[in-house]
This record gives structure tokens, sequence and C-alpha cells, in this order.
């Protein structure tokens, strides 16, 4: 339950020195009143995406109660779907809602890799690669409603956009929300996405753009959808494109192209299909199929960003007693479809540090995120990097470097079990 306060308290101002988070608590500190309307919480979590429901289930199922604060209405329903591999998938078992989405959508059997000409360059099969790989493309709001379904009841607090952010010296945190509410948290995980207001009163930088963009759409075929269960990708010169099958009546397909800027913000769903659609008019044709059977609501433009977080020079993934878990901490661009299984493996091995710390005297919620970010960096990091660099060589716009990779690189060098290592992270049941 919440409790109010009705005490005078010194809070610290936030300071956006990107130096290491012991250090970074702002020196000025200012005296405010608390007013007797503020809420106290003991673990909040900011932003009602896959990494703060998954954290808040997390938490949930290790008998910690938290609360989800989240800026939209009602959860996100739009948005189109995300390919899981074995490592979301392990997070999904371990925290009970896998099998309720495992019969909803289909298990992608591999990949094929055609030019823009639809000549096949090469197919892979995935089992073959790695009998325990699993890859499905769950529809993000069916995933988000599924984590939902399974908090308790009052766990998500909507409209409750985070406008400021304030710590006070005994290492609570005092949240101000846009329409002027407060709350004082004894713990804060920040879960606020890749524009994260908490993320960058801890110091960090703004995600960069990555000199592409992506359109995403969700096909929807009411008589059943015409294609086999694989991953489909279509490369040429400085654009490519992509299509997987996610159930039996939908399709997801994406389009990446070069551009020197994000460009300006199009919310015209009905203009984006059509920008999208010029980009490959004379691409295979099933793609073009697939574009005109997605409704044009579903389709949105994303200009790609990511941040590195290099060491002695990022900030700490916590201050005190606020930390950060997925896309808040570490954008990635999204070439490998790490993106959200990695905020699905953060969320369960914060939740599990944490729970040890609230429910026994062993160890501080502060050495607890301390331990996450020091297991979660040498994962995250590397994987950021390598996603940048498979999307650099994937968006080459050079006539003689894509020749050579579409007639040399892909059809003779590729190997696909490397490749997929990095999905080799494994979850026990919380
Ligand atoms: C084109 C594209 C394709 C992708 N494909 C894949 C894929 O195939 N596989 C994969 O694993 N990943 C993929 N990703 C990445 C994936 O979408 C993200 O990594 C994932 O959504 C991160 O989840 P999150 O909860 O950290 O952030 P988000 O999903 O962004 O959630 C953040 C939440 O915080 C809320 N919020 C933000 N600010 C505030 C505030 N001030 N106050 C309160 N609430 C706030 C937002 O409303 C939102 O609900 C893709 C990304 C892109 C761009």
């Amino acid at each position: 339950m919440a409790t109010t306060t009705s005490s005078f308290m010194f809070l610290k101002s936030p300071t956006s020195s990107p130096s290491p988070c012991h250090t970074r608590i702002g020196r000025s500190f200012k005296l405010i009143k608390a007013q007797s309307d503020v809420r106290k919480e003991h673990v909040v979590i900011v932003g009602g995406g896959i990494a703060g429901l998954a954290t808040a289930l997390s938490l949930h199922r290790l008998g910690v109660r938290s609360l989800v604060l989240e800026q939209s209405e009602s959860l996100r329903t739009g948005g189109t779907s995300l390919t899981l591999f074995k490592n979301g998938w392990s997070v999904l078992d371990s925290i009970g809602v896998a099998n309720y989405l495992r019969p909803q959508y289909l298990e992608i059997q591999g990949m094929v890799v055609k030019s823009e000409d639809g000549r096949e360059l090469r197919a892979f099969n995935f089992k073959q690669e790695d009998q325990s790989q699993e890859v499905r493309a769950v529809e993000r709001r069916v995933l988000l409603e599924t984590l939902a379904a399974q908090l308790p009841p009052d766990s998500i607090q909507y409209s409750s956009r985070l406008a400021r952010i304030e710590a006070s010296p005994n290492g609570d945190t005092l949240l101000e929300f846009k329409d002027g509410s407060k709350l004082l948290a004894q713990i804060v995980i920040g879960c606020d996405g890749i524009r994260s207001p908490i993320a960058k009163w801890m110091g960090f930088a703004e995600p960069k753009y990555v000199g592409h963009c992506a359109f995403r759409g969700l096909a929807s075929y009411s008589n059943g959808q015409p294609f086999e269960p694989r991953v489909n990708y279509i490369y040429g010169k400085g654009l490519r494109a992509g299509y997987v099958p996610v159930s039996p009546t939908k399709v997801y397909w994406f389009i990446c192209f070069n551009s020197s800027s994000p460009g300006p913000k199009t919310t015209d769903s009905t203009m984006l299909k059509k920008q999208a659609k010029e980009l490959v008019e004379n691409w295979p044709p099933e793609l073009l199929d697939i574009m005109d059977s997605t409704p044009d609501d579903t389709v949105i433009k994303t200009p790609l960003v990511d941040r590195w977080l290099w060491p002695a020079i990022s900030p700490s993934v916590s201050a005190g007693r606020v930390v950060l878990v997925g896309d808040a901490w570490h954008p990635m661009t999204p070439n490998l479809g790490q993106g959200a299984c990695c905020a699905l493996e953060d969320s369960v091995v914060l939740a599990k540090k944490l729970a040890a710390a609230i429910n026994s005297n062993d160890t501080s919620v502060e050495e607890a995120f301390e331990s996450y970010g020091s297991e979660r960096w040498p994962r995250v990091f590397p994987l950021t990097i390598r996603a940048n660099l498979v999307g650099s060589v994937l968006q080459w716009d050079n006539s003689l470097v894509c020749s050579i990779r579409n007639n040399i690189v892909i059809p003779k060098l590729v190997k696909l079990g490397p490749l997929l290592e990095h999905t080799n992270f494994t979850s026990e049941s919380l």
C-alpha cells in the first residue's frame, strides 16, 4: 500500500556529468518541502514495456511487490512483432509465460537469404545448426498483455509520465510526474526505453543514430498466410528487407534503408507504407504482396540508434538505489534481433539479485545493482557493437562490395552457428 510523508526532506539535484555513479550525485542540496500528498513506494519500475513488465513479473515470482508506472494510458497496443530466440524463450519459460505464447506463434525453422532480384543466395536450418535453438516472432502487443496478465491487480499505474527525478541524501528518489503528482521511492528501476529520462539523469549520453532507418509492418491474412515458417532476408544496395511468418494469419516485414539523417517524424502510416513500397518496387513480388496485405495503421518508421557502454567513460548501470534495465541502459540496433531478448535477460538477472538483497540482510540493494551491472555489462556491450557492425555490413551500398557479399561471403563463407552463439543464455525457473 502506498503511504505518505509530511516531513521536510533534503533532496539532491541530478547532474548530467557522466562520472561514475557513486560520485555522480549532485553537489548542491536544496531544501524542499515534501507535500503531504507525496506517496511512498518501496520498488518502483518506470516504464511498462517488455523490460518493465518482465522485471515486475520476475520480482513478483520472487515475492517482491513493485509498482510499474507507464506514461501511456494503457499497455502499448500498437507495434508489430519481435523475433525472439532461445535466450528470450528461456526467460519467458522461467517467468511462466512462454506456454501462453508458444501455441499462438509459429516456430521458425530456418532462414533464406535472397538478392534483390529474388535469387536465393543461401538457406539455413536453425535446428541443424543448434538443436536447442527456438525462434518465434511474437506480436509485441500480445507479449505485453501476457506479461501484464500475470501481475497482481493494480501493479501497473498508467498515465504516469515521469517528468523529473531527484535523489535524496538517505538514498530514496523523488519522482515527479507530468500531472504534477510526486512519489518517493526507495528503489527505482528505469525501464523507460531508448529515450530514458532516468538514464539521462544518470549522465548517459543520448543514443546515437547509426545512419539507417527501418520501416516495419504486420500483414494480416484472414484466410491464412501462405508462407513457410522461415525468416526471409532480401539484400540490396544500402537497402534490405525481410519478412517472417508470425502466426497462421500474420506476417511481419521490415525494410532498412540508408539515410544521412533520421528525417522528419511522420505518424501518417498511409504515407509511410507508400514510402516503404517505393523503396522496393522492383523487388521480389511476394514482398510487395505482403506489404499490400498490411493494414496501414501497423506501419511505423524508426530511425535506428544505439549507445556503446564504453568502460570508464559510460556511467555505471546504477546510481545508489536507481538502476537501468533494457533499452534504457543498452539501446542496440535490431540487426541481431536481441534488444528485447536482452531486456528479458536483464530482468531476471536483476530481479534475482534484488530479491535476494531485499529478502536477506547479506547484501545491500546498492551491491545487488552493482553485481547486476558486472554480470550484464560483458554480455550487452559486445552485443551492441556486434549488432551495429552487422548492420553496417548489411547496409553497404557499394556495388562491388555488395557483389562480393552476395556471391562469395553469403553463399560460401557465412556460418550460422557462430553467428547465433550469442543466443546461448539460459534462465532457471523463478
Ligand atoms: C526496428 C526494430 C526491430 C526490432 N526487432 C527486434 C527483434 O526482432 N527482437 C528483439 O529481441 N528485439 C527487437 N527490437 C528491440 C526491442 O524492440 C527493444 O529492445 C525492446 O522493446 C526494449 O524493451 P524496453 O522495455 O527496454 O523498452 P520499450 O519497449 O521502449 O519500453 C519502454 C516503456 O517505457 C515507457 N516510458 C518511456 N518514457 C517514460 C516516462 N518518462 N515515464 C513513464 N514511462 C515511460 C514507454 O511508454 C514504454 O512503454 C527491435 C527494435 C527495433 C527498433
